[in-house]
């Protein structure tokens, strides 16, 4: 800053000279015009603007002047700062209201647009098919019934009337736990519950048994060690295998559709007598077409075994034989779902590929 001299004409202080102030002022609205973003023109105001900028520091002379030339040199600097102040603030705007507007381009929602939806879980088919088969049985007053599936070999073969030698008993088709001469085995078929209701039970029961069970069967495209069965039994004073067949039509009917009926071959197991094979009217052709390939033109469909309850079981778990009778039926929910989906591979059911239950998972 200069010193107090009163004799100091203001124009000889360059700073303050008209044309430096002009020149000052032109330079610094060149810049603003030029700044095409508010960080730039953030950073241009120390320099035009700031403690050191020349409009700054020609302010800082005035007071150096004598009286009777401050008011004059005062007026020119400060109209040309609040030039410069004011281009800075028009010029913030203006940037300030580009940048909304390219914001509001910029992160624009189209609401209409489809969105990436996350795919849903679904219950494995096998699970679902219980559960119609279940939700059925219920709805014409049977109960439920469930049975460990480490079970005993009594329960699992003896009060099914297996002979002591009867082959289903051999370790080819059984898995037994150790030590082998335990007496558990994992149950063969879901027949066991039979036995362990009418015990816990008593009788009449009409009982539908759904569950895992298990034989050493070797993993491939119709075999798994590990597979599903449903099992119905009735036993009451009067039941007829007419009362087995109705119930068996009603089943197939709700799994495959109206008008699918079913047949009874005869047959034997151990634990009903007599004993049929039960086979299913094919849903595809209904028997109509000589070249079907889920019937192989046959129009029946193998679907399990039934029969009425051998009174050698009755009697087993204590029910009078001469008072009740009745029958039971049991059959692979795998091999159900393979008919009502068209899987030919078994092996897909069980490897978990969400794939497959996003396909099957879900009640049509
Ligand atoms: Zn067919």
């Amino acid at each position: 800053m200069s010193a107090p001299n009163k004799n100091h004409d203001p124009v000889e202080v360059a700073a303050l000279a008209p044309a430096a102030i002009e020149a000052a002022v032109d330079d610094a609205l060149a810049a603003i015009a030029a700044a095409d973003s508010l960080d730039e023109l953030k950073r241009l105001r120390p320099a035009h603007q700031g403690d050191r900028s020349p409009l700054a520091l020609a302010n800082r002379e005035i007071g150096a002047l004598p009286p009777s030339a401050k008011a004059d040199a005062g007026k020119r600097v400060g109209q040309a700062r609040g030039r410069v102040g004011q281009a800075f603030a028009d010029r913030q705007t203006q940037l300030e209201a580009e940048r909304d507007a390219r914001i509001l381009v910029e992160e624009a929602q189209d609401v209409t647009a489809r969105v990436a939806r996350r795919p849903v879980g679904r219950r494995h088919p096998i699970e679902l098919m219980s559960e119609r088969i279940a939700d059925l049985f219920v709805g014409m007053g049977w109960e439920i019934a469930e049975g460990p599936e480490v079970e005993a070999e009594w329960f699992n073969f003896d009060a099914l009337n297996f002979d002591a030698d009867h082959p289903a008993r051999q370790m080819q088709d059984t898995f037994y736990l150790e030590p082998s001469d335990g007496g558990l085995v994992m149950r063969t078929h879901t027949s066991p519950v039979q036995a362990r209701a009418m015990l816990e039970r008593g009788v009449p029961i009409y009982i539908a048994a759904i569950g895992r069970v298990f034989r050493t069967d070797e993993l491939d495209a119709t075999h798994m060690p590990a597979f599903h069965q449903v099992e119905g039994l009735a036993v009451d004073e009067g039941i007829t295998m007419a009362h087995l067949k109705g119930t068996l039509d009603r089943l197939a009917t709700e799994l495959f559709g109206e008008g699918i009926t079913t047949r009874l071959r005869p047959s034997y197991f151990p634990f009903t007598e007599p004993s049929a094979e039960m086979d299913l009217r094919c849903f595809v052709c209904r028997g109509a077409d000589a070249d079907c390939r889920t019937c192989k033109g046959t129009g029946w469909i193998e679907w399990g075994g039934c029969g009425m309850v051998n009174r050698n079981v009755l009697t087993a778990v204590g029910v009078d034989a001469d008072r009740y009778t009745g029958f039971a039926f049991g059959m692979g929910i795998d091999r159900a779902l393979m008919f009502r989906t068209g899987v030919s591979d078994m092996r897909d059911m069980i490897e978990g590929d969400v794939r497959f239950d996003a396909q099957f998972g879900m009640e049509i």
